[in-house]
Formats: C-alpha cells, sequence, structure tokens
C-alpha cells in the first residue's frame, strides 16, 4: 500500500494553487485595463469624451462623434456677466455690445401713445431692449416705467429735459441734471439700476463723459442710426437697420418725441429680420468693469 503525500506537502500545494490563481487573475485584470486605457485615448484630449463602451470600438470612434456644442452665449437678464470694455465712441463713449449680440436702443419715452405700442410688440417677438428715458417724462408717467422695467427691459438715463447742450454746461449743473433724471426712474422702478447714459443729439463733451462715469454709468452712444425722428418712410428706416446690422451694433431707434408710427411700422419688419440673424439682448443692467470703491461721492456702484 503506497503512502499518501504528508499532510504538510498537501498544504503547501493547495496555498501554491490558490497563489497561481490569484495572480492569474490579478494578471488577467490588468491586461484587460491597460488594454482599455490605449483605446480610450484614441478620442483624444477632449474633456467630454463619453466613457460608455460603445464609444471604445477602435480607431474609427473619433470619426463617430458627434461635434462639441456651441460655446455658451453670455446670459442675459440682471445675472448676466458685465459687457467688454470698449470705448470706441465719441468721448470714450460705447458703440458697440462687444458681443456677438445685436441691442436695440428706443430714446425719448416713456410715451404715454407710443411706448405701450412698442412694449407690445417687443413681447410678441419675445425681444427685450434698452430704453433710454427722458427724467421729466418719467416723472409724469411712472407706471410706463414700471412696464418697461417688468417685460425686462434695462433703463438708461437720457437727461432731464432733452438738453442738446448738457455737455457744454459747468460740471455741477450736469450732475445736478443725471442725479434728478436717474432719481426720477428709481423713484418710478426702484428695483431699476441705472448704468446708461445717453446723451441726447449724441452731442458729447468730456464733461458729460466724466460726470455720467462718476454717478456709475456707461456713456452709451450707437452703431446703427436711422434717423427714424426725421419721420421718413418706415421702409426706409427698417432697411437702414436690417442693411447696417452687424453683431455687436447698438441701433438707435425712438419710442417717444413725436409720432412715431412709422418707427412702429419699421420695427415690425426689423425684429422680424434681426431674430432671424441675432440674438437681440438688453443691454445688462450691471456696469461695465469693475469700479473702486470708496473713491469719493460719486465713486460708489449703484449711485
Ligand atoms: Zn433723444
Amino acid at each position: 500500500m503506497r503512502a499518501g503525500p504528508a499532510p504538510g506537502n498537501r498544504r503547501r500545494a493547495i496555498v501554491t494553487a490558490l497563489v497561481l490563481v490569484v495572480v492569474i487573475l490579478v494578471g488577467g485584470f490588468l491586461l484587460g485595463h491597460l488594454a482599455g486605457s490605449r483605446s480610450r485615448s484614441g478620442l483624444g484630449d477632449r474633456p467630454d469624451a463619453p466613457k460608455n463602451s460603445r464609444d471604445r470600438v477602435g480607431p474609427n470612434a473619433r470619426l463617430a462623434l458627434p461635434p462639441l456644442p456651441p460655446r455658451p452665449q453670455p446670459i442675459t437678464g440682471p445675472d448676466r456677466p458685465p459687457l467688454p470694455v470698449e470705448k470706441g465712441g465719441p468721448f470714450g463713449s460705447r458703440l458697440t455690445t462687444g458681443t456677438p449680440e445685436v441691442a436695440l436702443t428706443f430714446d425719448d419715452g416713456p410715451d404715454e401713445v407710443w411706448t405701450p405700442q412698442v412694449l407690445a410688440l417687443l413681447r410678441d417677438y419675445g425681444v427685450r431692449a434698452t430704453f433710454c428715458m427722458i427724467g421729466a417724462k418719467a416723472a409724469k408717467y411712472p407706471q410706463l416705467v414700471r412696464d418697461v422695467v417688468a417685460d425686462g427691459h434695462t433703463l438708461c438715463n437720457h437727461s432731464w429735459s432733452h438738453d442738446v447742450w448738457l455737455g457744454l454746461r459747468d460740471e455741477p449743473t450736469v450732475l445736478a441734471d443725471l442725479k434728478r433724471t436717474s432719481a426720477a426712474l428709481t423713484a418710478a422702478a426702484p428695483t431699476a439700476r441705472i448704468s446708461y447714459y445717453r446723451q441726447p443729439g449724441g452731442n458729447w463733451t468730456a464733461t458729460l463723459v466724466a460726470a455720467a462715469r462718476r454717478l456709475g454709468m456707461t456713456a452709451l452712444h450707437w452703431r446703427v442710426d436711422p434717423h427714424d425722428w426725421r419721420n421718413g418712410p418706415s421702409y426706409r428706416i427698417a432697411a437702414d437697420v436690417t442693411g447696417q446690422a452687424a453683431p455687436g451694433s447698438i441701433v438707435l431707434l425712438h419710442d417717444g418725441g413725436g409720432d412715431r408710427a412709422r418707427t412702429l411700422s419699421a420695427l415690425r419688419t426689423i425684429l422680424a429680420n434681426l431674430i432671424t440673424r441675432f440674438h437681440l439682448a438688453p443691454l445688462p443692467p450691471g456696469i461695465e468693469e469693475p469700479r473702486p470703491s470708496g473713491t469719493g461721492r460719486f465713486g460708489r456702484p449703484g449711485q
């Protein structure tokens, strides 16, 4: 009768077999993992490369990937980032949005006849804009100011009484006029922030630009002006705007200062055309760049 292996030898054999099994399993796992990594690296450095196994099918996987989504556009509304600095207009005023967005601006309101009709048309097209208001009119029609703000449009200071020669007056007079106008706008719509000043007639001076800046406002000029206040034919107003509008354009129109029937008629064509070509946006309510804090009486933002 042959004697079997000693109990000690049998235990060693079992342990050795177990170690071999573990080594084989771990080795197989590591090899598979390395192969997978190499395959994934074929997708390039895109941080958004899909991670599921369907996309790890070989060298042609890259061709099958969908294109990268477009970069997100700036968010419009109260939380959107401020505009990039741009001082291409007279005396360092702003000519463009500095973004691909086109901004429609309406001057010389609020007007009890025309402002509600402009608001209704903008609402129909889902477009928000910027309204440069005359202080005395804002004081007379505070509900219209509130209606403009309630629809998500941005407010802009257009002087107290549309003084086209305001820039020739001394600095205290200019500051008092601009402050009185902003006060009338915020008295009507306390949540609104008045971050833009537009000089009537576009008659900028260094005094005006500096005064607007001291009060926390950007000097707002324009790039596209169809002279709608001259009451030319509406097709000409519309053709001027649609022909001249380009990415970044600030467009000057009027919702006050006279009979705006032709502007209103042109606005239908303008909106129908521009919304297919551009993103129409109100100017952001915030200021365009950080201002130093505590720099004197007018140095704080939001004043
Ligand atoms: Zn004006």
